[in-house]
Formats: structure tokens, sequence, C-alpha cells
């Protein structure tokens, strides 16, 4: 395992859906500052089984380190059934995913991105957090403009504006993809991240848990399941 990185004192705030990607990102966050908060949103996506699997996965990290048990603080579960109301989209209608016209896949939420983090900033901002983490990802992010690091850059100066506050927002996998991000989990926890990364966190679109793949739980067939899948069979190859 690398060295472990210096601890900050702030308190940070991780965008947390209990998926592998904000896994990840909540064990960067556990290693670097003093004090790590989760917030999760409720927006009647049809793999709310998320939600279910995110206080778990929390106790579950918390077992890992002593150090990380003490650090990690409150979670925070915000509703935004508004979202779905206004979007019609595979990700929380009964629909078939498929490639839209446009090229995006039919579940992508319109700047569903850009909610979270207004409402996160909210959070962080009541909290006292200065450093807001969050697992959007440029790499094999299936098209999603609201991942993008110029639109999150843009979007963390109007946080900062509009608040009058400093956040620094991080996105440490967004140069990363989906077999670095399992390669980053056994780097920063060892076997015992990549472990709980596997069996416990989820990413499948349709919320299917009932088949164990040896990359963990999932339909195996949706885009979320494929890139997972495709990730994890490059990372043991490299690995
Ligand atoms: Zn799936």
């Amino acid at each position: 395992m690398a060295a472990e990185p210096e601890v900050s004192s702030d308190t940070a705030l991780v965008l947390f859906s209990g998926g592998q990607d904000s896994t990840v990102c909540l064990a960067w966050a556990l290693q670097r500052f003093a004090r790590v908060e989760t917030i999760g949103f409720d927006y009647g996506q049809r793999h709310a089984v998320e939600m279910t699997v995110r206080p778990l996965v929390r106790e579950k990290i918390k077992g890992l380190r002593g150090v990380w048990a003490d650090r990690l603080g409150d979670d925070h579960v915000v509703a935004l059934d508004a979202l779905a109301k206004i979007s019609e989209t595979a990700l929380t209608r009964d629909m078939a995913i498929e490639i839209a016209a446009g090229g995006l896949p039919n579940t992508f939420v319109p700047g569903r991105n850009l909610v979270f983090l207004a409402f996160a900033g909210a959070v962080a901002y009541r909290r006292g957090a200065g450093h807001l983490v969050a697992g959007m990802c440029e790499t094999d992010y299936s098209g999603y403009p609201d991942c993008r690091d110029e639109t999150i850059k843009a979007m963390a100066r109007a946080l900062n504006l509009g608040m009058a506050r400093d956040f620094a927002v991080h996105t440490p996998l967004m140069r990363v993809d989906k077999a670095g991000t399992f390669a980053m989990a056994e780097q920063i926890g060892g076997p015992a991240l990549l472990d709980l990364v596997i069996e416990d966190t989820h990413t499948c679109y349709l919320g299917e848990r009932g088949r164990r793949h040896d990359w963990g739980y999932g339909c195996g067939d949706c885009p979320a399941c494929r890139l997972r899948a495709d990730g994890f069979l490059r990372f043991r190859k490299t690995g």
C-alpha cells in the first residue's frame, strides 16, 4: 500500500450513493480529512437499492480502520422527488435503457449532478464543511455532460460565488477509468476495501442484486453493469 496522505483538520462532505465510485471517493476522503460526512439523494431512482446499501457500506467501511470509524460522521439523505417528476428517463421510469437521439443513453437525468452539487453545497455550508468530494468521471462516463471536469469546475465557481464560501470540490476519479477505480480501492484500503467494493456497493441501473458475478451483483447487461464488468476484467488483467 502507498504511503498515507497528510490529514487535513477540515471537514469534507462526500456525495455518496452507495455505488462503486462514491465508495472509493468516501475511502479517499477518510484518508485525508479529520471529519467526513456523507450526503445521498433519493430521487425515485429505479435502482433505489442504492439507498439501502448506503448505511451498510458506511458501517463496513468504518470496520476497516479504527481511524476511519473515528472520522466518519453524519449521513444526510435528501429527498429529491421533484427530479423524477420533471425528467422522463430510464433511471426513473420503467422503460428500456437505450441510446436516445443525440447519442446520450436515456438514463441521462438532465443536470442531475448540478442539482446534487447545489444541495451538497447548501448542506456543506450549514455543516461547516470546506470540501466537497464527488465521484464524477469523464473517462468512461457514458457521455453525461454534467460529469465533465469543466462542468464541475464551473459549478464549484457558481457555488462559491452564490454562497460566498471557498469550497474545494474534489473529483478524485475524474481521469480514472473503472479498472483504475478498482485499483484505487485496493491501493487505499487493501484487499478488504476491494472486497467491500465488489460485494456491497451497487451499480446496476435496474437495481438487480440477484446474480453474483466476479465483479459484484447486477443484471450484467445494463450500461452501468457493462462498465463495471469490463473495468473489473481489465483490472484483473493488469493488476
Ligand atoms: Zn445492470
